[in-house]
């Protein structure tokens, strides 16, 4: 593994096998959970849940974060690549649909270390999900490339001004923009299996934030302007304000029926009708998992 960890965004330059950087965890993979996870959209979850693996550590750390126990809190468990890849095996044993790996861009070289020999073996028979926060540099998307089946990115913020504001990330919506094409053209528009699982696409998560409809507008006039008709969309409303949303009166509430509306309106104006857009009740704690080191 590399020494000075320049794996994201970020560029820290720092070695983490003696230090942390803006993401705040070491180099091998330290994981808070390993389950078949059932609420994810209904392609990666299907009826068996999707074999879910959620990383520890985040080069992002919205104010809001639902998982700000493991993103920003240091929760989880450091293994080594031989149990990373154990836990692989024992998701797909149980049933998993896919192997979904939840915030994964800090942990690209392990993974793919993790993967690769698996892949040759013939041993993981499941897509590999890479589901990020968007904040991906070319480097790591290439290191990827040949291993992501599914890329399953956030689109979260549009202007430099609210990147800043709520994940001290002014590049956020170039990288973001950048990282969408190029995860696209490696596997190209989502493909499904005759049970309606994904086996290989682009599917782009939105997450409509309180105050923030037109940074939502915007961003679906880019995927529409920008990508295939058939692109899918995951729309999400269930936001909910968790961490430090309480310091950010803005953003201190749950999105209300009108901005929800507006924001489903112009998905469908656009014609954008490929993928899911969730339900407004949705915004409930139910959705985030338990985080207990299960399965790790
Ligand atoms: S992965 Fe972590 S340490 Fe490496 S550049 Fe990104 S934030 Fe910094």
């Amino acid at each position: 593994m590399s020494e000075i960890c320049s794996c994201c965004p970020r560029h820290c330059g720092i070695d983490r096998n003696n230090t942390t950087g803006f993401c705040g965890v070491p180099q091998l993979p330290k994981v808070a959970k390993a389950f078949l996870h059932m609420w994810e959209e209904p392609c990666i979850s299907g009826t068996n849940g999707s074999g879910t693996v959620f990383f520890s550590g985040c080069n992002l750390k919205c104010v809001f974060c639902q998982n700000y126990e493991i993103s920003q809190e240091g929760y989880g468990k450091v293994i080594t690549v031989s149990r990373l890849q154990e836990i692989f095996l024992d998701l797909i044993k149980k049933g998993a649909h896919n192997i979904n790996l939840v915030n994964p861009s800090h942990y690209t070289k392990a993974i793919k270390e993790a993967i690769l020999p698996l892949k040759q073996q013939g041993r993981i028979n499941v897509p590999i999900v890479y589901n990020t926060n968007g904040y991906d540099s070319p480097e790591n998307l290439q290191d990827m490339k040949g291993i992501t089946d599914v890329y399953l990115p956030d689109f979260k913020y549009l202007s430099e001004k609210t990147a800043v504001k709520y994940a001290a990330a002014p590049d956020y919506p170039q990288v973001c923009r950048n990282a969408i094409i190029e995860m696209h053209k490696q596997v190209g528009s989502a493909v499904l299996d005759s049970s309606g699982i994904i086996q290989k696409g682009l599917i782009i998560r939105h997450l409509i934030l309180p105050g923030h409809v037109k940074e939502s507008i915007g961003i679906l006039n880019w995927i529409s302007e920008n990508l295939p008709g058939d692109v899918y969309v995951s729309l999400m409303s269930q936001y909910t304000p968790y961490y430090n949303a309480k310091n950010f009166s803005e953003i201190n509430r749950p999105i209300t029926r009108n901005e929800y509306q507006r924001a489903v309106n112009h998905l469908y104006k656009l014609g954008l009708e490929e993928g899911y857009v969730q339900e407004r009740e949705s915004s409930d704690t139910q959705y985030i998992p338990d985080f207990n080191q299960d399965g790790v």
